[in-house]
């Protein structure tokens, strides 16, 4: 049934490299996982084939009657998951969901409140060279010098500013975020509560992080990272805003859905509401912790001193290693690791003093407590002698020897 090899050899021949690259390295990127093969079955399906402008029941094609069973089955399931009014499947990505909640509530010029890109927000939350930054007048909020959200500081910025939206939510912070005090202060100066939950959705949903749902007016996600679903975007809202944001992501922003993905992200949420799931993601956190741990006893300083959720980044300063540096060497053994700046990082940001660690791809594939605790040493073998040749071998064996031990997907 495969042609895709015979059709197109030189992109078949891409995708089997990549593939053996998943197999065959350590993943600690923080923002990736690996799917199960009934997401992959349901993103290769048929509905690629299908336009479907609008939403179930109400479309501008014909022929939608089985994509609307997909779709509302999604919705569905995103609601029950995260105990929602209302939920928008259709972002085709985590920026695409958050520039539909800045389409529906605001105007260029506005004032928003977010997290610095600095201190472990993501660029949609105002970014200077995003849109978020150049479309509207942003005021960050940032750190204790515990490397704890300041949430006195947010509360002050927020009542001198009188900012539109509030947006909660990070790409590398390792603690629990307290949305109730944030949508307090959102409703004290008459602000919009956004909270941006893309990191830490599949905790959420497992119930190992707090759920902003209670308390946000509007919670945008990605599905692919620690949800562990097909790479997309997901909107959940009170049912007051449910109109604003449907219209902002069509006719807005978008134009047809991808019907194919949306399914896939119907099958993520359902497995996300099993059993096995929640083993997956306390096993997440526990080798998280595991990690910081060995990684502190080999001399290195984790950013906020712990983690409550699946990443944490690790200062180098002590190693004498730059982020930029770290990733190579780290590359070399086939441990993927991303640079990341800390707080007040001396280097410039392509460069950076820090690594961000995540364990959800690497517990996807049955690493527990005992594996966690032999990456984290390897990693610091790495990073006390990144150009030692016979140490990165060393290294390179036991990634190999580990990564046989437990397959990707099942060989
Ligand atoms: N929001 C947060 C907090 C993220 O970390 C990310 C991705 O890294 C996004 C949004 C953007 O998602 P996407 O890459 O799907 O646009």
């Amino acid at each position: 049934k495969n042609t895709l090899a015979k059709t197109d050899p030189e992109l078949w021949a891409a995708i089997e490299a990549e593939t053996r690259r998943q197999q065959d390295h350590i993943e600690l990127i923080a923002s990736e996982n690996y799917v199960s093969w009934a997401v992959m079955e349901a993103q290769g399906s048929q509905l690629t084939n299908k336009y479907a402008e609008g939403y179930p029941g109400k479309r501008y094609y014909g022929g939608c009657e089985h994509v609307d069973v997909a779709e509302q089955l999604a919705i569905d399931r995103a609601k029950k998951l995260y105990g929602a009014d209302c939920a928008n499947v259709q972002p085709n990505s985590g920026s695409q969901a958050n520039q539909a909640v800045f389409l529906a509530f605001l105007k260029p010029g506005d004032t928003i409140l977010g997290m610095s890109l600095a201190e472990g927000g993501h660029l949609t939350h105002g970014m200077a060279l995003n849109m978020s930054g150049k479309w509207f007048k942003v005021v960050p909020y940032g750190l204790t010098a515990k490397e704890e959200i300041d949430y006195d500081a947010m509360e002050k910025l927020a009542h001198e500013h009188k900012p539109k939206l509030i947006i909660a939510g990070a790409s590398a912070y390792a603690l629990k975020i307290d949305f109730e005090r944030f949508a307090k202060v959102a409703k004290d100066v008459g602000a919009i509560f956004m909270v941006d939950m893309a990191h830490y959705a599949g905790l959420v949903a497992a119930g190992f992080y707090p759920n902003p749902v209670p308390h946000a007016d509007v919670v945008t996600s990605t599905t692919h990272k620690t949800l562990r679903g097909p790479r997309g975007g997901l909107i959940l809202m009170k049912a007051e805003h449910e109109k604003a944001i449907n219209s902002a992501i069509f006719p807005g922003l978008q134009g047809g859905p991808l019907e194919h993905v949306i399914a896939a992200k119907a099958v993520a949420f359902k497995e996300a509401m099993t059993p096995e799931f929640r083993n997956y993601q306390e096993q997440v956190i526990d080798n998280a912790q595991v990690m910081c741990k060995v990684l502190k006893s080999r001399g290195l300083r984790i950013v906020s001193g712990r983690t409550e959720s699946h990443v944490f980044l690790v200062d180098l300063q002590a190693k004498n290693i730059t982020g930029k540096d770290a990733e190579a060497a780290l590359g070399k053994a086939h441990l993927t690791v991303n640079k990341n700046a800390i707080p007040n990082d001396p280097q410039k940001p392509f460069v950076t003093s820090g690594i961000r660690i995540g364990t959800p791809a690497m517990t996807t594939r049955g690493f527990t407590e005992i594996e966690a605790e032999q990456v984290a040493n390897l990693i610091a073998d790495v990073l006390d002698a990144p150009s030692d040749e016979a140490v990165l071998a060393r290294v390179r064996g036991e990634v190999a020897a580990l990564c046989k031990k437990f397959p990707v997907y099942g060989d």
